[in-house]
């Protein structure tokens, strides 16, 4: 017996949620069920964290979490939840496997059978901005060696585990060179461990493209958050509905399963919602605490139910579907079947099931860190960047000079174009002489100058070469 924690949520929540546990049980599933509020009401409570205090150890106590949908209210200062419990629990794989129902669900794409696994924790989904000047708000990209590590050897360590045979990572890296190209390089590096699949690497673009044109030719996907993020909805979407797809958020010591719609509160208290998301989920959850004949019975049943045309509102065509149901009908039609398998579907086989092989990241021995320079952001309401260069180069030290400007990333100093558009927010780039390492001290006494002239530095970053290469990047146009 396996004592886990659920959570309703809200919209739609509760009516899936109701749905899937029947199943379960039904199906034997051996679990003990703590339930707890988040959401919604926790949300407007009070508590812009949507969750209470006590719930987390509950959680933390069961290590595997069954969440159905929330919303999360309009307006600022409430934190999402899901990012927060991701990365509170370190779950840092996320994994969304789609499959076409071909012809059951009605699908452009009748081979589609792919699994995206989406980095769960860094990415723009750190959560940091900030508005740096009148016109400019930022928010920071951050991405790891120890992420990537872990969510590209998940990503294969899944693939073995499931007997796929090709891995695809998605990044933009011909334009985030250290970001995206870190996460890059590091596919080639792994990928190298893993020489039975076969890999190949997509700019995003026009992977994206060619995932909605031609989903068949992938077979796991594993990307960063954001890609992660939109492309999953989009590969369930045109597998047939995002209201089918379930995803696993796995980490180290926790676990959390869900449907990976929201909480549609339009179709909200009607009956007519489709559990199948949040019963998928449920599913992964049966395999991942070793409950394999459940979870087989569970997803056979659920196979033959959709082809014997017993279909949601979401996925109910005529000519193809038999039977409307609502969502408690979906649920009682899966139970009559369990013991059943789907005639022409592909049947759930997880008696080969193979847990998958966490491999906890290693520390690396620091690498040569050289300062080169420094960045100086600048508010500054001018539009004439040769006004803000005379003025910025008469600050500087021996060894730290202005060497360019530029303006959203593009260069506009020296020798900038009259015709490029400049906002209030200004880089000024400050390189040491060449060979000689800058120092903390001449970075200080930099920012002094700057304060002194009422020049307005709102943030400045260091200029690093790693391992005698420079890990920064160079403004277009240089
Ligand atoms: P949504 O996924 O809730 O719904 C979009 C539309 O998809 C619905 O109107 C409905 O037509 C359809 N749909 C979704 N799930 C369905 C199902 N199970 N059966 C049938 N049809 C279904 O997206 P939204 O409307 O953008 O978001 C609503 C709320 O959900 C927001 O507050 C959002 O923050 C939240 N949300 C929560 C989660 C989560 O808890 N994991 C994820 C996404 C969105």
């Amino acid at each position: 017996m396996k004592r886990i924690t659920i959570a309703k949520g809200d919209g739609i929540g509760p009516e899936i949620m109701d749905a899937t546990l029947k199943v379960i049980l039904a199906a034997g599933a051996r679990i003990e069920v703590d339930e707890i509020a988040v959401g919604e009401q926790v949300y407007l409570s009070g508590n812009t964290s949507g969750i209470a205090k006590e719930s987390w150890d509950i959680i933390r106590s069961n290590q595997v979490f069954l969440k159905a949908p929330i919303t999360t209210p309009q307006g600022g200062g409430y934190k999402s939840l899901n990012v927060t419990t991701r990365k509170m629990l370190g779950l840092y794989a996320n994994v969304r496997p789609c499959s076409s129902l071909h012809p059951y669900v009605e699908t452009k794409h009748p081979l589609l059978d792919l699994v995206i696994i989406r980095e769960n924790e860094e990415d723009l989904y750190a959560g940091i901005e900030h508005q740096q000047t009148d016109e400019v708000v930022q928010c920071l990209k951050l991405i790891s060696r120890p992420g990537c590590e872990k969510i590209i050897r998940y990503a294969f360590e899944y693939a073995k585990s499931q007997g796929r045979k090709k891995v695809t990572c998605f990044t933009k890296d011909n334009i985030m060179k250290q970001t995206d190209g870190l996460f890059h390089a590091i596919f080639d590096e792994i990928g190298a461990e893993y020489p039975e699949f076969e890999k190949e690497h997509w700019i995003v673009d026009i992977g994206a493209a060619k995932l909605a044109d031609t989903p068949e030719l992938f077979d796991v996907i594993v990307t960063l958050n954001l890609y992660g993020d939109v492309l999953s909805d989009v590969a369930a979407q045109i597998a047939g509905s995002v209201g089918l797809a379930g995803s696993a958020n796995i980490g180290e010591e926790f676990a959390m399963f869900e449907a990976i719609h929201g909480s549609a509160p339009r179709r909200a208290g009607q009956n007519v919602a489709n559990p199948s998301g949040l019963l998928q989920g449920a599913v992964m959850m049966l395999n991942h605490i070793g409950q394999h004949d459940v979870a087989e019975k569970v997803h056979n049943a659920w196979l033959k139910t959709l082809e014997d045309g017993i279909h949601t509102y979401d996925i109910y065509k005529v000519g193809i579907s038999r039977q409307k149901v609502g969502t408690s009908e979906f649920a009682d039609a899966i139970i009559e079947r369990l013991g059943q398998q789907p005639k022409s579907l592909k049947v759930a086989d997880y008696s080969q099931a193979q847990p998958i092989q966490l491999i906890p990241y290693k520390k690396r021995a620091p690498g040569l860190k050289e300062l080169q320079g420094v960045d100086l952001f600048v508010h500054w309401s001018g539009t004439d960047a040769n006004e803000l260069g005379e003025s910025v180069k008469q600050i500087g030290t021996a060894n730290l000079k202005l060497s360019m400007i530029t303006n959203r990333g593009i260069k506009v100093w020296p020798e900038g174009f009259k015709e490029t558009f400049c906002t209030d927010h200004w880089r000024c780039r400050f390189y040491s002489s060449e060979g000689r390492q800058a120092t903390k001290q001449e970075l200080i006494a930099l920012q002094q100058q700057a304060l002194d002239k009422g020049i307005d530095v709102i943030k400045t970053e260091q200029l690093y070469k790693f391992d005698g290469k420079p890990a920064y990047s160079l403004g277009q146009g240089q």
